[in-house]
């Protein structure tokens, strides 16, 4: 299976060492071409700004949506931002996943907290959650299922199809449950 996770800025190196563990060797992803036969993308946490005007400058945005035809992509925090159809304001985005999305909604970085989550399709017992100045995904549209709340009826994980996106960090835990969650959704495409 080939496993991308866009490099452009933001924790990508943290994911790579997931994925490594799980025993994938992740490509970083810098240019268009590297985008080719890719099974899965992961888009890091980071700032989610930043990470759309380098993925503008780097002619990504359009590959990227054309890849979400065919493989799996996966947005942790900074990355669920720019998946977002709407972040209610104008940044670049790609538009893929159609929710609502409210960007730091917990406050600033030092009010990051974390709290154990209740994942659909994570068995297992509770998942610890990481939230760094995270976003919160205020409405969902047609075609989004929620996977995750918190306890204040915040949404904080949603999947679209093969498209995932959480608010939270998994990359920063030891725990691998949600990559591989997402290993096996990009499993179906090869398979398929
Ligand atoms: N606050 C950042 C944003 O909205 C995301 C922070 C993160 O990825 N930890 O882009």
């Amino acid at each position: 299976m080939k496993i991308g996770v866009l490099a452009l800025q933001g924790d990508f190196e943290e994911h790579c060492v997931c994925l490594k563990n799980l025993g994938i060797k992740a490509l970083e992803i810098r240019l268009p071409s590297q985008l080719e036969d890719l099974d899965g993308l992961i888009i890091p946490g980071g700032e989610s700004t930043t990470i759309g005007k380098l993925a503008t400058d780097y002619n990504l945005l359009d590959p990227i949506r054309a890849l979400a035809t065919s493989a799996a992509i996966w947005g942790t925090c900074g990355g669920l931002v720019f998946l977002a159809t709407d972040v209610g304001r104008n940044q670049p985005t790609l538009g893929l996943v159609n929710m609502v999305v409210e960007r730091n909604a917990f406050g600033r970085q030092i009010e990051s907290f974390e709290e154990d989550l209740t994942i659909t399709g994570i068995p297992g017992g509770p998942f610890r959650g990481i939230f760094i100045r995270a976003p919160r995904v205020k409405r969902v549209g047609i075609g989004v299922d929620i996977l995750c709340e918190l306890k204040d009826g915040s949404i904080v994980a949603v999947r679209q199809g093969r498209l995932i996106a959480t608010s939270f960090h998994p990359e920063l835990t030891k725990d691998t449950r949600v990559h591989e969650y997402f290993l096996n959704i990009a499993a179906q495409k090869v398979n398929s």
